[in-house]
């Protein structure tokens, strides 16, 4: 894996304006290990890809993560910072199988991976896709020694498979502690690399196209000349232009 130039960032940008957001994440793996055939990247589980955004994140941006958050109790607004390291799980040691005993039970299942989630989509019932993403990562299940399909799997054994799924692939489901200072509430609030990184993205093209448009405007550069300049090279011009 390597880092994302100006070039492919802006490129990633306009990409991610037109496409769901887990194949955008798949795009964005695309351009940052080219060594690697697409088709293994949507293998990884969501986890093992939300880790390698996590660290383009950082090659990007930086170790700091800054992002506002709304209390459910009292409504008032907090702003959070951490670092990438808070929220890095260790991952546990992925294997291509899982299995499980229980009840009677003996269920063979995978974890879920990139393309699972673009497999389901969000015009479909929330339980109709989680059902289908279940669906999709089981291997085989038996009751009593015969074969049963997944929808006459009793609940507590599916939710059993979807904890071990969650203990397996930690970084898959990133849960901030959050203390309300006004209240006092406390709640876990979910953390979304993808999401965050997105709109990090969005607001930096933006910016960017910007600074291309006033330099352009007054020096006649164009967009790839001004895009090569180094940062403190464009910053400097930027100075002059500006009033
Ligand atoms: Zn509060």
């Amino acid at each position: 894996m390597r880092p994302l130039s100006t070039t492919q960032l802006l490129s990633l940008w306009e990409q991610g304006l037109t496409q769901p957001l887990a194949q955008w994440a798949l795009l964005v793996l695309a351009a940052a290990c080219p060594e690697t055939p697409v088709e293994l990247l949507g293998e990884l589980s969501v986890g093992a890809r939300d880790g390698r955004i996590l660290t383009l994140r950082e090659w990007t941006f930086g170790p700091h993560l800054a992002c506002l958050a709304t209390c459910p109790a009292c409504g008032d607004k907090l702003e959070l910072t951490f670092q990438v390291a808070d929220i890095r799980a260790i991952p546990a040691t992925e294997t291509a199988e899982y299995a499980l005993a229980h009840e009677g039970y003996d269920v063979r299942f995978r974890l879920p991976n990139s393309l699972d989630v673009t497999a389901v989509t969000d015009d479909r019932d929330p339980n109709d896709n989680r059902h289908l993403l279940f669906q999709r990562c089981l291997i085989d299940a038996r009751h009593d020694g015969v074969t049963i399909t997944a929808a006459t799997l009793p609940e507590p054994v599916v939710e059993a498979i979807i904890a071990q799924m969650a203990t397996a692939d930690p970084q898959a489901d990133v849960q901030l502690a959050l203390d309300c200072p006004a209240c006092h509430h406390h709640w876990p609030a979910p953390f979304d690399i993808i999401t965050f990184f997105w709109t990090e993205i969005n607001t930096w093209a933006y910016r960017v196209l910007h600074e291309v448009h006033l330099l352009a405007s007054a020096y006649g550069w164009s967009e790839a000349e001004i895009i090569a300049l180094t940062p403190w090279r464009r910053r400097f011009y930027l100075e002059m232009v500006r009033p």
